[in-house]
């Protein structure tokens, strides 16, 4: 299964991502964590991330789209796997085609989740409580709002004219959304 999820930040998709990931047995790639993880370690890619992940705005498309590029060719990757957080620019799903054309591959579906902004910035600042995560002060949220809004969310169009898109509602519990995310990919493969 190849599969992609969008969502604002805060949505509960990274939950949902990985459980999914669990439960179809492929990886779950969240290029988010892997910056974090490359900032934490001090390497370069974390160098060349940090300002932007600081702002909330979006690291380069040339950065993302290497760094995923070489993490789909790595083995674990070559029968399926789900993307969180990445395409986020239409120029990245774009590359994305074209990675996954130049293997004979293509997406599944591409999950959609929804949830309005009250719902979102009250679950960012509990989350900004329990992680501690330096891009969830309020300011930094709402330019990630913003972020989405201007350069994800045509990512919706680009993907609902694929026949890909699948809404999921995001508000209810974790096992809530789950069921209803496992409905949606059953309707997306039908
Ligand atoms: P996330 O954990 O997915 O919210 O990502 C945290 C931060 O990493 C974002 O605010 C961006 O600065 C950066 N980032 C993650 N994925 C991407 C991407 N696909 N394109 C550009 N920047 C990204």
């Amino acid at each position: 299964m190849r599969l992609v999820l969008l969502g604002p930040p805060g949505a509960g998709k990274g939950t949902q991502a990985g459980l999914l990931a669990q439960h179809h047995g492929v990886p779950h790639i969240a290029t988010g964590d892997i910056f974090r993880e490359n900032v934490k370690g001090g390497t370069q890619l974390g160098r060349q991330a940090q300002a932007y992940m600081d702002r909330g705005d979006l690291v380069p498309d040339d950065v993302v789209n290497r760094m995923v590029a070489d993490r789909l060719d790595r083995p674990d990757a070559a029968q399926g796997f789900l993307l969180d957080g990445y395409p986020r620019t239409v120029a990245q799903a774009e590359e994305l085609d074209s990675i996954l054309q130049a293997r004979g591959a293509a997406l599944d579906a591409v999950l959609r989740f929804v949830i309005d902004e009250a719902d979102l910035v009250a679950r960012i600042a509990a989350r900004a409580d329990e992680e501690g995560r330096a891009d969830d002060s309020e300011e930094v949220h709402r330019n990630r709002l913003a972020v989405y809004r201007e350069q994800t969310a045509p990512l919706e169009e680009y993907y609902a004219a694929k026949g890909l898109l699948r809404d999921v509602d995001a508000v209810g519990t974790v096992e809530e959304v789950t069921a209803r995310a496992e409905a949606a990919l059953v309707s997306a493969r039908a």
